[in-house]
């Protein structure tokens, strides 16, 4: 890892860590970060020669795995046109029509350049809709880093946040409730008092930012009525699992409507894209059609456009989810199988083709039982892969993906390199 140590040693005398985003540098498992030259298919090729199964995929965008030669010439061209204009484009159009299609929830749709924004917009949006200014959130669930939703669990159920992060004023952590996930009870307790305050609830329906948590359907089903009962808006961010844990997402995986969507990832193809809507009335309140103000430079740039676009169009093809289902069950089971015949006790979950493994032996099911697995054994386990060309996502409490470009060697080889990696720890 020479070259990478090198890399990195003068990243960090420019850049915060030496990275753009935190959980790039390896600081969770105790080791410096390798530094990526290419990347093509289910591979990604580090610049000191080494190649790795790649299980991160940008962190859950590359459904397609990497530099797919139809999105690269899609955007070949596309940037032979320009590469940004500030002015409408058909290419918008193209992708919002795909994107209600597959979103029934959804009657409008406004695209942005993150994850980060199009939670943050959708906010906004839902307290302007409601003239309410409370906020709903759950422990564990990530929805980007804007100041409202970077709080922390309290100690008590209906306990107000307190902020993650210095530079977040309380008074804007104040307005976030947050709450146990999976738990119908706190919720109903905390709605019941706070009715008249909540603008919305805002939830990962399945939780990829602490590993891989999967809802109780009675819990998502408790969401929905109490939401509905109270006039609260429920937003479901699928940023993540939008496009991803089905093609409808985890609101047509689990046949819950929503009354705003939160997308990203995915429906970027690989460039910087979000996007939030929802119900007419709702999305009318929407800038210039509304009051609520949000703009963006580069939104709906042509070249995000294009990359969504060819991705969706080829994810959209009879057969992808069916096909993606059998090689992540399969590698659910193999993982599985490979840590008992290793002696080590490990729970594994999946959604569609995000998944996660823990080193406990509770089952996972909140913020507070996915903190019950143990790190550092983690940490053996991950360099156990990296070390046999593997990369997973350099944090227990992170999903892992699956790509149509991952083939079934990939994942024996995978399952291989996992029952070795379980016995060094
Ligand atoms: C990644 C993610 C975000 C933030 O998206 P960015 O593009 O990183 O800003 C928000 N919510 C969920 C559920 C995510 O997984």
């Amino acid at each position: 890892m020479e070259k990478s140590d090198r890399l990195f040693k003068r990243a960090c005398e420019l850049i915060p860590g030496g990275v753009n985003s935190p959980v790039r540098a390896f600081r969770a498992v105790g080791r410096n970060p390798i530094f990526i030259d290419r990347a093509k298919g289910s591979k990604i090729y580090d610049v000191d020669g080494n190649t790795y199964i790649d299980y991160v995929l940008s962190w859950g965008p590359l459904i397609l795995g990497h530099s797919h030669p139809k999105v690269v010439g899609a955007l070949k061209k596309a940037i032979e046109r320009g590469t940004s204009y500030g002015a409408p484009t058909s290419l918008e159009i193209e992708l919002a029509e795909l994107i209600l299609e597959a979103y029934p929830s959804m009657e409008k749709v406004r695209m942005v350049n993150s994850g980060t924004e199009a939670t943050m917009s959708a906010i906004r949006v839902a307290r302007g809709f409601t003239g309410r200014d409370k906020v709903i959130k759950f422990e564990g669930c990530y929805h980007g880093h804007a100041d409202g939703l970077l709080v922390k669990a309290g100690s008590g159920a209906t306990t107000f946040g307190v902020p993650d992060s210095p530079g977040v004023p309380k008074s804007y952590a104040r307005n976030t409730i947050t709450l146990p996930f999976n738990d119908g009870t706190a919720l109903k307790k905390v709605i019941t008092t706070e009715r008249k305050n909540i603008a919305c609830v805002i939830i990962e329906p399945v939780v990829g930012n602490i590993g891989c948590v999967l809802p109780r359907p009675s819990f998502l089903e408790t969401l929905r009525e109490l939401t509905e009962k109270h006039g609260i808006v429920l937003i479901f961010d699928e940023v993540m699992t939008g496009f991803r844990v089905a093609y409808g997402g985890a609101q047509a995986y689990y046949g819950i409507k929503p009354d705003m969507t939160c997308l990203g990832k995915v429906i970027g193809g690989g460039l910087p894209v979000g996007a939030y809507g929802g119900k007419k009335e709702i999305m009318s309140m929407v800038s210039p059609e509304g009051p609520v103000y949000q703009a963006g430079t580069l939104s709906g740039n042509p070249l995000a456009m294009t990359a969504g676009i060819e991705t969706l169009k080829i994810i959209s093809r009879e057969g992808t989810y069916e096909k993606l289902e059998q090689l992540a069950g399969l590698l659910e089971k193999g993982l599985t199988e490979a840590a008992k015949r290793a002696g080590v006790k490990i729970k594994c979950y999946r959604a569609g083709t995000m998944f996660c493994t823990y080193f406990t032996e509770a089952d996972v099911v909140d913020y507070k039982t996915a903190k019950t697995s143990d790190t550092s054994r983690f940490s053996k386990f991950f360099s156990g892969m990296l070390k046999r060309g593997i990369n997973i996502a350099p944090s227990q409490f992170e999903a892992n993906f699956l790509s149509l470009a991952h083939t079934r060697r990939d994942v024996e080889k995978t399952i291989k390199a996992a029952y070795e990696a379980f016995k060094e720890c």
